[in-house]
């Protein structure tokens, strides 16, 4: 058949101003960033290290640790000098935190409006020194730590709170003729947090973050992310995300990339495209396409596999794909770029694949075709 062309985007990004986290662009059309946060305590150099190492290699762009305490802050300078990518500071509290990250060459702070009272009248001081160091700012709003003074004015933590809470910390910076600052208004319920978002792209250019907060475990949390982020990286909102799954972080990470890969606003890597089988099967399509997938992981071209479980769609499927299988009676034809190139037994499905794959990688690598 003919090849594919590529879908149009789902939407115009909306227009916002650009920030430098570290050597990652973020807003103002830079690509979608995906983010994640260490789980390890922060002062522990070793483990903080390994934990980012390990989520560099999964994907992750920019990484955020927790800066509860002194040593923690003490800690900042040699993580973030030994990280393969940005880190920010996560700072709550403790104005003097925000201070020492600066200082510590963190790529960018994040301050909780909520959390930190004494901070309004330091908004000044921290400006200068992140207007000196070139440290940009998030100035991230959450639903469970909103600002008492909101709080009692909307009754509760409506998309009108967060968004005022946000905008009221950013004035407070933009007084001292700060802007270097992106935004965050998290909510649990992907509802409110869509309408927040929305209304704030609307009130600022100000790059967003975008993150369901408390999202809950890998399965609940990975559809609310999915969902929310869909709807509004679906109407062109959002220039940076988080997923948070209380899960280890590389898997926040996975899901934030293939959430940007569903969107079209990332080239995918590897795809299967496999059928959900039905009555019709004539061979076990979960372990066929789960044996593939394990197979073909870490594929660095983008390849997109067709595995079905009959001939109905099967042929159909497997001819748009650059490979696929359509099974039928225990054996399994080969289709390379829509041509059938060779038929083999059942048994035979999973390693055929598997080695077609590889010899397109390779032509894919040559040719240039790998990002
Ligand atoms: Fe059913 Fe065949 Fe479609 Fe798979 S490809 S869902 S087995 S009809």
């Amino acid at each position: 058949g003919m090849p594919e062309a590529p879908a149009p985007p789902l939407a115009e990004r909306r227009a916002s101003r650009r920030i430098q986290v570290g050597p990652v662009a973020v807003g103002g059309g830079a690509p979608v960033s995906v983010q994640s946060m260490t789980t390890t305590r922060t002062s522990d150099v070793g483990a903080t290290l390994q934990q980012i190492a390990e989520l560099t290699a999964s994907g992750c762009q920019i990484v955020r640790v927790a800066c509860p305490t002194q040593d923690d802050a003490d800690a900042l300078a040699t993580i973030a000098r030994k990280s393969q990518i940005p880190v920010i500071a996560d700072i709550h509290f403790q104005p003097k935190y925000v201070f020492a990250a600066i200082e510590a060459g963190c790529a960018a702070v994040r301050v909780n409006p909520g959390n930190i009272k004494q901070f309004d009248d330091r908004v000044k001081e921290i400006a200068r020194a992140a207007q000196d160091h070139g440290t940009p700012i998030r100035i991230g709003v959450n639903a469970g730590s909103l600002d008492r003074r909101l709080l009692r004015k909307y009754g509760r933590a409506t998309p009108e709170a967060l968004v005022e809470s946000a905008l009221w910390e950013a004035s407070l910076f933009e007084e001292h003729g700060f802007r270097d600052i992106k935004i965050s208004v998290k909510h649990n319920d992907p509802v409110v947090m869509i309408n927040a978002y929305r209304m704030l792209a609307e009130r600022c250019d100000y790059p967003l973050h975008l993150g369901v907060t408390e999202a809950g475990p890998a399965f609940q949390g990975t559809i609310k992310s999915a969902v929310a982020f869909g709807a509004l990286l679906g109407e062109g909102i959002g220039d940076t995300i988080r997923v948070s799954l209380s899960a280890p972080p590389a898997e926040e990470v996975k899901v934030g990339i293939q959430i940007l890969q569903s969107l079209g606003l990332r080239e995918r890597r590897l795809e299967i495209v496999s059928c959900p089988s039905c009555g019709r099967a004539q061979v076990d399509v979960y372990k066929l396409a789960d044996e593939v997938t394990a197979g073909l992981d870490g594929m660095e071209v983008p390849l997109r596999v067709a595995v079905m479980g009959c001939v109905v769609n099967g042929p159909g499927e497997a001819r748009e794909a650059d490979l696929g299988v359509a099974s039928g009676n225990g054996k399994g034809q080969i289709f390379v770029k829509g041509e059938v190139i060779k038929t083999v037994p059942e048994s035979k499905i999973v390693e055929t694949l598997i080695e077609e794959a590889m010899r397109i990688a390779e032509q894919m690598e040559k040719d240039g075709i790998a990002s």
